[in-house]
């Protein structure tokens, strides 16, 4: 048995990728210098590989985004990019003007860029994976060169097509297309591939996750096809991961040297594995350690697992289900952790040597024996269980998913309360996080400043971020948000069960990182969270101000969690401490509160299979935190969902005003309310982008409220961004929120 490893985290454990790249955008470092700085940090990944595994993979090592590098590679360069100048163009289609689109990859938090494919016209600009490649044998490591296959890289890109004049972007559906761009990208493919062997790479991984959705006959005769094509060039090993392989049968039997399955996402590979077999000559590629959660690994039930797979397997290479780069790096510096918690926990460092443990084991080494009984101890007791909250999740019924009154009758209650203009204007809750803001804060974590001192900042940012609203003319107020770092880990710090890291970085996308905490015990609130903040700035002011609350599918969604504790009673749990604090919210006089859930969409499984189970428990979370009283208006946001698929269970969350982004998708978002009959709800279609620095004209508001009148009676509609302000600068939040509310005013009087 042999081990591999893939994925590790390029960000450094100080976040050394993150620095390089951003100062190399400043222009504080030159290019020369910026490369060799990049190569440190390769030799370093290079070396925690090679000391815990048998194999591992180079070209891992993005500037940006493995899937932009593709395309690059294959010369898949939209036309307003062209031409091709190296780092800077690569660097202008990541993030510069009319950047590629910015999507999800898969059900991760990770986003890829998405290629642009406007013709046919491909050719090999660089062969990347070779020069990676090079760059580690010359260094004396042995690499896997790695590179996305030609599938899932055509699955997950767009076409650009014309649509009654206008350029439309969307995913390849057909047969046909698929087939004449592949007659294009295979003998790209076989280049690059042979160029590979020709170098001496013994195997190439290609990276198929696409192979885990939901496929047609004809996609998976495609990939047959594709590889059909590829074999014969040299070893080539396919690694698959995120869910099972949607068609075992026509996966193992592709005519390739090595198959890579994901067994921890669910258990049908194994269960596929161990009922139908596998091709006595390939390599088995047994993703047995998980990629996703922070848990260490029960040693003892991998190495029961190991003993099944090598009896259907002789070609047994045990790997890590899916790329480690959704984990943070390493556990060092997270000694702050109760000990009961730490002993649990394996970051990817960690996990890599779990593999080396278990190859150990199987090679029958004393000290690797002990360490796996020290492991057993671990998964004997229960661990962060709190009885009440169990009880109060066993005692949920039907009415405490239910508000008292329909949402017809709250909207007329509510009216009456609120007495809000037409066009009522608000934001999604975030002001500028500016400079002074991150000070205090960072002062206050290092106990540079008492705690009085740094709440009586906060109210003074609060007094400031309240009169600005009033004076502007807005109607529904928010206290600005800064006291938050980020929207999930200011409530993860607050409740009991959930931990935070130190350095627990994790790359979303580019060389943005946030740090998703861990769930680890039952949650619960002991005391309030937000109140002091929200009745301080209602206290301002005689308008209502929102309250202001992250969701609980988007908490659990953007944190790690316990994997023996359904899903859906941990959603419950987090929902249970909101509905809490709704209720001291609506004590204290708060009349709307705003639940976000961002990552509603986003945590839905890959196949639709699964759909309906998820849905059907997000809804009910939601529903659960938000029985608030028929008077309170309970509002949510969602940003960059695509909602055509999920209108349905959006509706059936049962809250009174939804806010969403609508700037980006231009309409798109608009034309899945148009089709959905019965929408009764109020909406606040977002009037421009906010990750944008550009300050939208009353114009362009207009035309986007305009649009949204054709499918939302003006009785339902809201005017606010599209996002929460935090990243913007106040020069540019104010002229744009002035804009915004003359607009509304300018509307009403029509
Ligand atoms: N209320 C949050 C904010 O304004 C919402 C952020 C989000 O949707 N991601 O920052
Ligand atoms: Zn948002």
């Amino acid at each position: 048995m042999q081990t591999m490893a893939f994925g590790f985290p390029k960000l450094g454990k100080n976040r050394e990728f993150k620095k390089l790249i951003e100062n190399f955008w400043k222009g504080n470092i030159e290019e020369k210098d910026f490369f060799k700085e990049i190569e440190k940090l390769k030799i370093k990944r290079a070396e925690i590989y090679s000391k815990n595994v048998d194999f591992f993979p180079s070209n891992e090592f993005s500037l940006y985004d493995f899937m932009l590098d593709t395309s690059i590679m294959l010369g898949i360069i939209p036309e307003r990019f062209k031409p091709y100048k190296g780092l800077s163009t690569y660097f202008e289609m990541a993030k510069g003007k009319d950047a590629l689109e910015l999507t999800k990859w898969f059900n991760t938090n990770y986003h890829y860029l998405v290629p642009e494919i406007e013709n046919d016209d491909f050719s090999l600009l660089k062969n990347f994976p070779l020069d990676d490649f090079i760059f580690h044998k010359n260094l004396g490591f042995t690499t896997l060169p790695k590179i996305i296959g030609p599938f899932t890289f055509l699955k997950l890109s767009k076409i650009v097509i014309k649509v009654n004049g206008k350029l439309k972007r969307c995913k390849i559906e057909e047969k046909e297309k698929f087939e004449k761009f592949l007659e294009k990208l295979i003998p790209l493919y076989q280049k690059i591939l042979q160029e590979l062997f020709d170098s001496g790479a013994n195997s190439v991984l290609i990276e198929e996750p696409a192979f885990v959705m939901e496929l047609n006959v004809w996609e998976w005769e495609l990939i047959k096809e594709i590889y059909k094509n590829l074999t014969n060039l040299g070893e080539l090993w396919i690694l698959t991961y995120y869910d099972n392989v949607s068609n075992y049968h026509n996966f193992v039997e592709l005519p390739v040297n090595g198959l890579g399955l994901d067994l921890i996402s669910n258990k049908e590979n194994l269960e596929n594995l161990l009922k139908l077999g596998f091709p006595e000559n390939k390599y088995l590629i047994a993703g047995i350690i998980n990629g996703r959660q922070v848990w260490k690994a029960n040693l003892k039930e991998k190495l029961n697992v190991i003993e099944k797979l090598s009896q259907v397997s002789k070609k047994l290479i045990i790997s890590n289900s899916c790329p480690l780069y959704h984990l943070p790096i390493s556990l060092e510096g997270e000694e702050h952790l109760p000990s009961s918690l730490l002993e649990k926990l394996s970051f990817a460092e960690e996990k890599l040597r779990e593999l080396k443990i278990l190859k150990d084991v199987f090679e029958g080494k004393d000290e690797a024996l002990k360490v796996v009984k020290e492991n057993e101890k671990l998964f004997k007791e229960e661990f962060g269980k709190n009885d009440e909250i169990r009880r109060k999740i066993l005692n949920l019924s039907e009415k405490d998913f239910k508000r008292d009154l329909p949402y017809q009758e709250r909207f007329k209650i509510q009216q009456k309360r609120l007495n809000l203009p037409l066009f009522p204007t608000t934001t999604i809750g975030s002001f500028p996080q500016t400079e002074d803001v991150r000070k205090m804060r960072t002062k206050f974590n290092k106990r540079e400043i008492s705690e009085k001192e740094y709440k009586s900042f906060i109210k003074k940012k609060i007094e400031e971020v309240i009169k600005f609203q009033e004076e502007i003319g807005l109607d529904v107020l928010v206290h600005g948000e800064f006291e938050r770092t980020d929207m999930v880990e200011f409530f993860a710090q607050k409740l009991e069960g959930i931990a935070t890291t130190k350095q627990g970085w994790v790359l979303s996308y580019g060389t943005r990182v946030y740090r998703p905490p861990i769930i680890y015990g039952d949650v619960y609130r002991t005391s309030p969270m937000t109140l002091e903040e929200i009745t301080y700035a209602q206290s301002l002011t005689s308008k209502p101000v929102k309250g202001m609350l992250t969701g609980p599918v988007t908490i659990l969604n953007w944190s790690y969690y316990r994997e023996d504790i359904p899903k859906n009673e941990i959603a419950y749990q987090i929902a249970i401490a909101l509905l809490e604090e709704i209720k001291d919210l609506e004590k204290a006089g708060i009349k709307i509160i705003q639940i976000d859930e961002p990552a509603f969409r986003e945590g839905a499984p890959i196949k639709k299979r699964d759909w309906k189970n998820y849905f059907e428990w997000a809804v009910k979370a939601f529903k659960l935190c938000s029985k608030a009283n028929p008077e309170t208006q309970i509002h949510t946001h969602m940003c960059y969902s695509e909602f055509n698929e999920i209108i349905e269970y959006i509706y059936q969350m049962d809250f009174d005003v939804i806010s969403i982004e609508a700037s980006r998708s231009k309409g798109e978002i608009l034309e899945a309310f148009e089709n959905y009959k019965g929408w009764d709800r109020q909406i606040g279609i977002g009037v421009y982008d906010i990750h944008s620095p550009a300050i939208p004209t009353k114009e362009e508001i207009r035309k986007v409220i305009e649009r949204a009148l054709k499918v939302f009676p003006k009785e339902l509609l809201w005017i606010n961004p599209d996002c929460g302000l935090k990243t913007r600068k106040w020069e540019e939040v104010v002229p744009a929120l002035k804009n915004m509310v003359e607009v509304a005013k300018e509307l009403r009087k029509k």
